[in-house]
């Protein structure tokens, strides 16, 4: 496909997603906040699905994962040991003309030249570092009201630092760019600066030995969480792809150091099944190795899995061998053991570990990309028409399916859609529609990807003939295929289908 039209492809992906209420920007009535979604009734439920998914298949469905849920505020003393505070960043660059700032590699034109994408311009400040990280403060003080700043002697600890009664109000000391302060208010009580997390997985690494504890497995075996992390991105684009707030599917797998290698494969291959599974294509899905001089350090091994959106070939998930880095890194700056203790051989190591980190925004935002289409279909006059339609998997699907009675001046027939409605809800999701012709409620429902619909119709009631009393018709989404069912099959035949 073309670039201009795949240009026009995601265009109407985004209004079809605030149309339709998946992805709405966030605080749009104050003109948005840039790099930040909120996702609507469709979209929370096309989310939780694919999460639910991730987790049935990371954690309930083996016996080696177990999961956890940690907090988003993150101690500094964590994002310094793990080496975020001194280099979590990208390279910035500002246009001097247009005064539009973009991350390094977005100003590199295609014979290598920089020049800045929105105005073309070629002055342009050299790259510096920018670190991602969003920071706020915890302790009963309004940080907006405090013009000025105390650096406190004590770390982050819940101890409160007495107060200085020489200061009438906490005052403004230097703080280093990595060294976060504390802020003392006069009255004696401690605020302190924290981070959002930039990645679920620390809080992982940091309770490895309690989970351990708790859990009494033996490596390998993984802990598992989803959860939000927040980047101040230099440059959020390509609607919900790289947002300032976002959720990941992360599970750190350990093992013993010889594992690393093959367990890194094993994963890999893992993460291609789960996006096939809930309909992503492979040949939509591309597995970069990421090559020796781009990947972190400690890594000896890094896969990204990408998938071809509207706008290009992109990450949607990193599969990393971490070596035993992020615990070893740990386990010098807290000074407490993050050692296993292997029965078998009577060793002590830091395990390893494997990463699969997934994005669920990115993932959602794939799901959408992957089931938009159009087709054509003919409307109640047999009249051939553009169909929109999201070919969902059943399994992922905001709505299972949709319920109409034929007529909604029909208090029988009503009423046995209604009988239907609670048959389905305790088990699935579903809408129930009873205006308009039954044709235009298909359409409503193909264009948020409902894959089952239900008609209740005179023969139903048995009116036509006794043999299809308490039967319906079950219409199939993208065949658009109808077939005749019972009542009390019903039930069965849709949790098979959508399992
Ligand atoms: P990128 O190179 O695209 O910035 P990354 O390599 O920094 O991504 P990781 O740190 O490996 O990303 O994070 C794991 C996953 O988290 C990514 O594969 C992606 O799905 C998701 N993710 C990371 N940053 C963002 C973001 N700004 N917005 C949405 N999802 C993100």
């Amino acid at each position: 496909m073309s670039a201009t039209s795949e240009t026009q492809r995601m265009e109407k992906i985004v209004s079809l997603c605030k149309r339709r209420g998946f992805i709405f920007q966030s605080s749009e009535i104050y003109g948005g906040l840039n790099g930040v979604w909120d996702y609507g009734p469709l979209g929370v439920e096309l989310k939780r699905n694919l999460k639910n998914y991730w987790w049935r298949v990371v954690v309930h469905e083996r016996d080696d994962v177990v999961g956890m849920d940690g907090s988003i505020l993150t101690h500094p003393a964590v994002l310094r040991a793990s080496g975020h505070v001194e280099g979590f960043s990208d390279l910035l660059v500002d246009c001097r003309t247009c005064k539009s700032r973009w991350r390094a590699d977005q100003v590199v034109g295609k014979k290598g030249a920089r020049q800045c994408p929105r105005c073309g311009s070629k002055d342009l400040t050299e790259p510096r570092e920018f670190n991602l990280m969003l920071e706020t403060h915890i302790g009963s003080i309004d940080p907006r009201s405090t013009s000025t700043y105390a650096e406190s002697a004590a770390s982050l600890t819940s101890v409160a630092v007495p107060s200085d009664p020489s200061v009438g109000g906490p005052i403004r000391a230097t703080r280093s760019e990595n060294q976060p302060s504390d802020v003392m208010h006069p009255a004696g009580e401690q605020i302190a600066l924290v981070y959002l997390r930039p990645e679920t997985a620390q809080s992982i690494f940091v309770q490895f030995k309690n989970i351990l504890e708790v859990s009494r497995k033996k490596l390998p075996f993984g802990i598992a969480q989803i959860g939000k992390a927040f980047r101040n991105e230099i440059n959020p684009r390509n609607f919900t792809f790289r947002s300032r707030e976002f959720e990941q599917m992360e599970l750190e797998y350990f093992c013993r150091p010889v594992q690393g290698m093959e367990l890194l494969q094993y994963w890999k291959e893992e993460r291609l099944k789960f996006y096939e599974n809930i309909g992503i294509p492979r040949s939509k899905l591309h597995v970069l190795n990421v090559p020796d001089m781009e990947r972190a350090f400690y890594s000896k091994g890094t896969y990204d899995i990408e998938y071809d959106f509207p706008f290009g070939r992109q990450e949607l998930e990193g599969v990393a061998y971490r070596t035993d880095y992020d615990l070893s890194q740990h386990q010098k700056a807290s000074g407490k053991s993050l050692e296993y203790f292997d029965e078998e051989t009577k060793q002590r190591f830091v395990p390893h570990v494997v990463e699969p980190s997934a994005g669920v925004d990115r993932t959602v935002l794939a799901l959408i990309c992957e089931a938009y289409s159009e087709d054509q279909a003919a409307d109640e006059k047999g009249k051939m028409e553009t169909r929109v339609v999201l070919r969902f998997h059943p399994r992922i699907a905001p709505v299972k399916c949709g319920i109409f009675p034929l007529l909604k001046n029909n208090p029988q027939l009503v009423a046995r859609a209604k009988e239907i409605v609670d048959l389905l809800r305790p088990h699935m999701t579903v809408f129930y529609d009873e205006s308009g012709a039954i044709g235009r409620r298909y359409r409503r429902q193909d264009e948020v990807g409902t894959p089952f619909g239900v008609t209740v119709d005179f023969e139903t009631l048995g009116e036509k003939n006794a043999a299809l009393r308490d039967t319906v018709t079950l219409r199939e989404r993208d065949s658009m295929k109808q077939e005749r069912v019972k009542i009390s099959d019903l039930l069965q035949i849709l949790l098979t289908r959508i399992a």
